[in-house]
This record gives structure tokens, sequence and C-alpha cells, in this order.
């Protein structure tokens, strides 16, 4: 199952259960078990969804919830909370220093996704400032270095690598220096893919770990790689002590349960996602982002992230949400800008709301329903694009002038407006600081 289905079931279940009519122990034990069940057909570990179950049941206690408790807001916390837990390894992740050599190094199963995973985090960290380079110490696949060389030179990243010296420590120790001796501030080493069964491999993978000493050490996961996603990352964390891992794959039909199993099992923190082919498709992993999005609550720190790295003029609107504000004309800027940003179900999926909203659309049906809401907003009088929204109130007929000036309906008109209404609501309770965030988002 995909990650996005999962999360549809799991919101599904809450739904029903928030909307049914008794909401009673029976009805929450019904819900449970559907969003356990959603979880093992995604190959979360049975192990974990039991004891998400036994946490989900003792946190919410229907004795003790009186009548005036909003039973829907305990329920909602409660599986956001266990969720959270479940891909939250309760481990910092590595902060490379500015100004000093951090050596990072890639190890994983071939196909993983690691030569392009590590020009993307060269780029992501070039991006922000460090300087970055890459080294190639895969001898043992012909075409690794073509390839990472190929994908360096699109980026514009520096590069080591040898198409002769066929001692992969080697290269890895003369990449490394030559780069330190250079002051680069990230120094990514590539390295070729193993399986468990290759006891060679994983001696080579010790031994240029040994050469290169790494500050961090990071395994890379396919989601797709299932049940067997715990006794893979074990065996690395055996041999190769890694510190971190990045899911790849993310974007395609795998389940990405096992991936999550992989988190739990080796206490490790997933510290990046892979989302996509190009350079660009890399998202830091953040737990209370990933369930939010998984359940459709958007992912605002993502949006900002994003946004950021993308370097689009987004001045006013940060401006805007750090004042607690979000009109009408920002939110038509973030749809123009989702427009430019990539695939719209990926990016939909980080505005609350906007994700249901298009839930099961396709590339192409997406863009055109944002295409006719950025028509309504250009409909809009300059007066009405920087309102919060609450002038349509007070003048419903403008809904229905700007309904037929944009050629749409009135209801996509209003259906706008409940949105930005939203957001203005976030960007309210964002007001003391980022920090507050995901708590608003979660709706607590
Ligand atoms: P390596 O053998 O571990 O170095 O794997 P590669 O970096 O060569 O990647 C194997 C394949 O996976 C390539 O076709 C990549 O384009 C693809 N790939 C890597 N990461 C992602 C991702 O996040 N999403 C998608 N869709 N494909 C990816």
């Amino acid at each position: 199952m995909v990650l996005q289905d999962l999360g549809r079931r799991i919101n599904g279940a809450l739904n029903d259960l928030t909307r049914s009519q008794n909401l009673d122990e029976k009805a929450f034990d019904g819900m449970v078990k559907e969003i356990c069940n959603a979880l093992v057909e995604s190959d979360v570990n049975i192990k974990l969804v039991a004891s998400l179950r036994t946490s989900i049941k003792r946190s919410v206690d229907f004795k003790e919830l009186g009548p005036g408790v909003n039973k829907k807001r305990v329920i909602q916390k409660a599986v956001f909370d266990e969720l959270v837990k479940l891909v939250d390894p309760h481990a910092e992740p590595f902060k490379p220093k500015k100004g000093k050599s951090n050596v990072i190094m890639f190890v994983g199963l071939q196909g993983a996704g690691k030569t392009t995973t590590c020009t993307k985090l060269a780029r992501w960290y070039q991006a922000r400032g460090f300087k970055a380079c890459l080294v190639c110490a895969d001898t043992f696949r012909a075409g690794a270095f073509d390839q990472l060389k190929q994908n360096a030179t699109k980026a514009k990243i520096p590069y080591f690598g040898s198409l002769t010296q066929t001692d992969p420590v080697q290269v890895a120790r003369e990449g490394v220096d030559k780069f330190k001796k250079e002051r680069f501030e990230i120094i990514i080493v590539d390295t070729s893919g193993r399986h468990r069964q290759e006891q060679d491999l994983f001696d080579e993978m010790v031994q240029i770990q040994q050469a290169v000493r790494p500050d961090q050490t990071i395994m890379v996961l396919d989601a797709s790689i299932g049940q067997q996603a715990e006794a893979q990352s074990r065996a690395f964390k055996e041999t190769a002590d890694f510190g971190a891992i990045v899911i790849t794959k993310t974007d395609g039909a795998a389940a990405g349960g096992g991936a999550i199993s992989a988190v739990a099992a080796t206490h490790t923190p997933i510290v990046f996602i892979g989302t996509g082919e190009h350079q660009y498709d890399l998202e830091r992993f953040q737990p209370n982002s990933f369930i939010s999005k998984l359940l459709g609550m958007g992912d605002m720190q993502g949006l900002v992230d994003h946004v950021q790295s993308l370097k689009l003029d987004q001045k006013d609107t940060m401006k805007h949400i750090a004042e607690g504000v979000f009109t009408v004309r920002d939110l038509r800027d973030q749809l123009s800008n989702i427009m430019k940003m990539g695939p719209l179900s990926k990016m939909a999926g980080m505005i609350p709301g906007l994700g249901n909203m298009m839930g099961g659309m396709d590339d192409e049906t997406g863009a055109m329903k944002l295409k006719r809401m950025i028509y309504i907003c250009d409909s809009m009088t300059e007066k009405e694009l920087d309102s919060d929204g609450k002038c349509f109130i007070q003048q419903p007929e403008r809904m229905t002038r700007i309904a037929r000036g944009s050629g749409t309906s009135v209801r996509e008109v209003e259906e706008l407006l409940t949105q930005q209404k939203m957001m203005a609501g976030m960007a309210k309770k964002m007001k003391g600081g980022m920090a507050n965030m995901q708590k608003a988002q979660a709706g607590m």
C-alpha cells in the first residue's frame, strides 16, 4: 500500500469515528483496529503495530473522559502522537559544523538510491551555504563513477573519483584528503552497493570507514524494501554503525512501512526522504511533519523549507505568517508557487487541507483546479486580495461577480475562501514562532 493510501485510510478511520453518533468505546476499538490493519498492510512490523495499539488504547480512557471533554480531539491527538512516536527515534541527527571538514559516508544495498541521494544531499548543503563535494568510492560497479560525475556536473558540485584505480579504500582516502586540504565543509563519500550476504563487500565498507573516519555514516533504504528492512538495517548497523537513514523513492508505489520498521529496529533517525529522481527531490524528515502530511494535515514546515531552498520570492508571505496574518493574496502567491515547484501531488500535500481537497486527482486535473483558484484571485480587487477574506461575508454578491468574472462557480470561490480562512487560522496560531507550527497543524 502506498504511504498516501495509508494516510487516507487512517484519516478515514478517524473521520468515521468522529462522525459516528455513538462515540463510545466499541466504535473507538473499531477505529484502532482499522488503523492497525492499515499499518500491517503497509508492511509496518507487526510487533510495532501491537505496541502502537496498546499505547493508543492506554492514552484514551473512556471512563476518564467526562461529558465536557472533546473526545474527538483527545482521540485525534492520541493517534497523532503515537504515530509520531513510531517514526521518531528519539535521537538527534548529526549537525555539520561550518568552517570544518565534515565527512559523510553513504552505505546501502545496490540500487537503493545512494549515488542519486549523495548528489541531492551535496546540493542541499550547498544551497545552505556549505562548500560541498563528492567522492566516488564505488570501484565495483562499472559506470558508477560516470553516473556520479554526470549528476555532480549537473548540480555544479566538485567531485573526485578514478577510472583506473581499483581499490575503493585508496580512492576514498585520496579524495577525502584532497578535499580536506581544499577546505571543503561537506565531503560526501559514495560507496558501492552491498548485500547482507556479501562479506567481502561488508569488510571493504569497514575499511573505507576506517580510512576516511566519517563524522556521519548514512544508510540509504529504498521505501519498497518491505519486511526485510529490519534484518537488512540491523546487519548494516552491526557492521557500519550508521547514524542516520535516508529513505528513497517515497514517491513510488511502495508501502513504506518496512522503512518505518527499520527506524524503530535500529533507533536511528531518518534524516531525509527522497521524493523523486531529480536533484531537488529531497526533503528533510521530521516525524511531526511526516505524520501531518500522511494524515492530510499538511506540512507547513516542509513547505517553508522547500520554498526557501528554491529561493522563490516569499518575503511578504513569510513576514505575514510571522505576524500571524494570511491574506487572500498570500494564498494566491502560494498557489502560483506550487505550480512552479514540481509535481502537484507532492506539493499539495504540504498545504493543510489542499491535499485532501485534491486527493485522488492526477497531476493534470490538480493543476487545472489550482489554475481555476488563481483565476478566482485574479478577478478580485487589490483591496480584496490584501484582505483577510472577511469582507466577502458582508458582500456575498461579490462572490457571484468574481465567479462570473473568472469563469468559475460560487462554490469554488467559497472553497478558496475556506482554504484561506484555514491558513489564516494556522498563521494566527503560529504567530509565536515556527516551534508552535506542528501543534497548530495537529489542531491541538
Ligand atoms: P545506488 O545503486 O544505490 O547508487 O542507486 P542509484 O542512485 O543508482 O539509484 C537507483 C535508481 O533509483 C535510479 O534510477 C534513481 O534515479 C532512482 N532513485 C533514487 N532515488 C529516488 C527517489 O527518491 N525517487 C525515485 N522515484 N527514484 C529514485
